[in-house]
């Protein structure tokens, strides 16, 4: 049987000061070392499902929760954040709220999680040297993180977050900073997490880079779960129209040629196997 690490079942959550429900009886299954994204109009609760699978639900956001999240067959009422730190990497969407401001260099920043959790000196500067050539910020090694761009903020950000070898990385918008090479970059390197056998959940608008890499997609509107499975049945689906969310490049230029009375198949293809082919 299939690895599941994440679970939620039946889960709804109101946040302390709001009215209603942004998550609204939500259930899904992720099996391990899939890359799942998820996607939706703003405010259709993404984020908040990801607050839910990286436990601040509920220990830091109170609230109304109903249902049950289990991540790594552990049901998330019972776990301690610390815990959860150790096995789900978060990565912000706002790179300028994830460096912590603590240390002057981009080596000390990427290096500090790792120091809280008292590993060896050298297996940190082991560590932390191979992470900042994966992603490319190297050269950023002895700059001060507050002089750094958005887009490099973006790479600390996500460098400080794999260095700690979490199981599962959940990743909201890590290109909101970026330029479409930088942009690239990025999925390069979620694309060599997904190698290494981690679980890959992502927030993400950028429906041609979402065909390109992703397994799965959870589709949401109005804080309901409307749509899941993989990426290709979900795009082929006519059902996905109805909630105005963005197609993949290719998939629009499909429909209008069909429209138009083209007989094609609109799936998205990917890059990889029009290389097999
Ligand atoms: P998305 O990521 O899809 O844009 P969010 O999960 O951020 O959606 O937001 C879903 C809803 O929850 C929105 O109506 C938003 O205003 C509300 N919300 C988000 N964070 C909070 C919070 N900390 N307190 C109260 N309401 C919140």
């Amino acid at each position: 049987m299939a690895d599941i690490v994440i679970e939620l079942q039946n889960v709804s959550y109101r946040y302390p000061v709001s009215d209603d429900y942004v998550l609204k009886d939500v259930s899904f299954t992720i099996e391990k070392g899939k890359f799942t994204a998820i996607i939706g109009n703003n405010a259709s609760g993404k984020t908040t499902l990801c607050n839910a699978i990286r436990g601040f639900i509920p220990h830091f956001y109170k609230g109304d929760l109903e249902g049950t999240v289990r991540v790594g067959g552990k049901d998330m009422q019972e776990t301690q954040l610390g815990q959860m730190a150790e096995q789900v990497g978060y990565v912000f969407q706002n790179p300028f709220i994830q460096v912590s401001g603590v240390k002057d260099n981009v080596f000390e920043e990427v290096a500090y999680g790792l120091e809280n959790l008292g590993v060896p000196v050298d297996e940190i500067r082991l560590r932390v040297e191979e992470i900042l050539k994966l992603v490319n910020i190297g050269h950023l090694r002895e700059k001060n993180p507050f002089e750094l761009s958005g887009g490099q903020r973006q790479r600390v950000a996500l460098a400080s977050i794999i260095v700690m070898d979490p199981d599962i990385l959940v990743i909201d918008e890590p290109t909101s900073q970026l330029d479409p090479v930088g942009t690239e970059q990025i999925f390069d390197i979620i694309r060599l997490m997904k190698e290494r056998g981690k679980t890959i959940v992502l927030v993400e608008h950028k429906m041609d880079l979402i065909a390109e890499y992703a397994d799965d997609l959870l589709v949401m509107s109005e804080g309901k779960l409307v749509m899941q499975g993989p990426v290709r049945e979900v795009f082929a689906n006519p059902e996905y129209e109805r909630y105005n969310i963005q197609y993949p490049h290719v998939t629009e230029v499909a429909l209008q040629l069909q429209k138009s009375g083209m007989p094609l198949a609109f799936l998205p293809v990917k890059d990889s196997e029009l290389a097999e082919a």
